[in-house]
């Protein structure tokens, strides 16, 4: 039977999050010409540029407006409304982002007041201003991004006549990769739907060498089509955590039907992506996707003898785990911890809902660090873990293979070109984790796995792939 565990635990070892900073700063980076100012300590905007900066491999312009002694003291109205002069008088962008950081909000700043003041005084300035409130004390990266999104929700789109649609679908696609965002506008192209990215980061975050370099990257999700986005014909989150709420608020706000769905990774959350395509523009699913989704499912087969029944543990964003867990079992796995740093009881009962579904016994674990984890693989082994750099220890610890999915990937290159949702992302996934389950476990002769004599975990190898057949699915 599955269990769902909390953790008390007053400290966190080996923590999976990052801080909330860091999601607001990486969602305004999908907004195009658009500069982030993060209202605390050096460090606060330090951090998260190098955490963002060794996954994505790009210069992260973050301002600063760079608190001291004094200012936790006496407050940080001088230094923002000096930081906000310095952006606009150097940059000129389309947009400003003011996220707060542990230490305002613990001095007390009234951001919104302090940008309406300088505002007041500087006509000039017309471009949008916005505040998230992201101290770390709230919640993870993932509470930071969600919150930019709602921000946006409530202050971009302007109100629109009864009617008037810009034909377009909103599409919230949460904390992905520049990869995944390019793979959902292949299945967005080939629907024949045209999308509005909440936010886009796909260029600006994986953009290309170019002499001379822009004044701002390429690509992103223009300002004006932020604001024209109360006029879409409906809303898609692709992660309820990462911008679910955004949805019910362009629902709420300006009527424009929210559908929220898990993340599109592997056959059955494709699928129901497509269908939401279908049902909102009655368009059909094209045979180019039905074909890809008949190659997910060849890969699939051609595997299954090597995967089947092998436990998995699964750490990482909420959507995200959700997702992974329920494409694993698809290819025969068995997901058996799922883990999250999120304090999010919903993800919990989620989870058990998908475990009770699929038939699965899961130790499902939030608010929780790689130590649980740890602990528990030692009493129980598994045979890949799948989640993201910070994994390393542990797996290195247990000799088990780790499949870096999911954010920071910071000791491997490339990996934010990889996308993993949508048909062609789940074949990719099925390749890397049979690939890599088979380069820890030993030989492939005549289609049937030799083991390692120090392998101890076993693979299963029975069936089509233990006579030597052509179990070519
Ligand atoms: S003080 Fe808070 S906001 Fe700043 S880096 Fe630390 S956790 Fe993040």
């Amino acid at each position: 039977m599955s269990t769902v565990m909390k953790q008390e635990r007053a400290v966190a070892i080996n923590p999976t999050r990052s801080c909330a900073p860091i999601g607001a700063m990486l969602s305004a980076f999908g907004v195009h010409g658009a500069l982030t100012i993060n209202h605390g300590s050096q460090g606060c905007a330090s951090y998260p540029r190098h955490q963002m900066a060794r996954h994505f491999r790009e210069p992260i312009e973050v301002a600063t407006t760079s608190l001291t002694e004094k200012t936790t003291v006496y407050g940080g109205k001088e230094n923002l409304i000096a930081a906000l002069r310095n952006v606009w008088d150097r940059f000129h962008p389309t947009m400003i982002t003011v996220c707060s950081t542990c230490l305002s909000e613990t001095i007390g700043d009234d951001i919104p007041a302090i940008i309406e003041e300088f505002q007041d005084n500087n006509p000039e300035v017309e471009i949008p201003i916005i505040s998230v409130k992201t101290p770390s004390y709230i919640g993870t990266h993932i509470t930071g991004f969600d919150l930019f999104l709602k921000e946006v929700a409530m202050r971009l789109p302007v109100k629109s006549r009864k009617g008037d649609t810009n034909g377009k679908v909103n599409i919230i696609p949460g904390w992905v990769n520049p990869g995944d965002i390019r793979e959902l506008k292949h299945l967005l192209r080939e629907m024949d739907v045209q999308p509005l990215f909440l936010t886009d980061y796909a260029d600006t975050l994986d953009g290309g060498y170019y002499n001379p370099r822009p004044h701002f990257p390429q690509g992103g999700t223009t300002v004006e089509e932020l604001q024209d986005s109360s006029r879409s014909v409906a809303s898609i989150a692709l992660q309820k955590h990462i911008g679910g709420e955004a949805a019910k608020v362009y629902k709420k706000r300006h009527n424009v039907p929210a559908h929220i769905l898990p993340m599109p990774i592997g056959l059955a959350n494709t699928d129901t992506f497509l269908a939401t395509l279908t049902e909102i523009t009655g368009k059909e699913v094209p045979l180019e996707l039905q074909r890809e989704r008949a190659r997910l499912l060849d890969a699939i087969v051609d595997t299954h003898m090597f995967n089947t029944g092998l436990k998995v543990a699964i750490f990482g964003d909420p959507d995200l785990v959700h997702g992974l867990a329920r494409f694993v079992t698809e290819m025969g796995m068995i997901p058996r911890f799922v883990l999250t740093a999120a304090d999010s009881k919903a993800w919990g009962d989620d989870m058990l809902a998908l475990s009770e579904e699929l038939g699965v016994e899961m130790d499902i674990m939030y608010k929780t660090d790689l130590h649980e984890l740890h602990k528990r693989m030692k009493a129980e082994p598994v045979s890949v873990v799948i989640g993201h750099s910070k994994g390393k220890f542990l797996t290195d610890d247990e000799k088990v293979p780790l499949i870096r999915v999911g954010f920071p990937i910071e000791d491997r290159f490339g990996y934010h070109r990889r996308a993993v949702v949508g048909y062609r992302g789940g074949m990719y996934l099925v390749d890397e984790i049979t690939n890599t389950i088979l380069t820890q476990r030993g030989n492939i002769v005549s289609n049937t796995l030799m083991e390692l004599e120090d392998a101890d975990t076993p693979v299963m190898n029975g069936g089509c792939g233990s006579n030597g057949g052509g179990c070519g699915g």
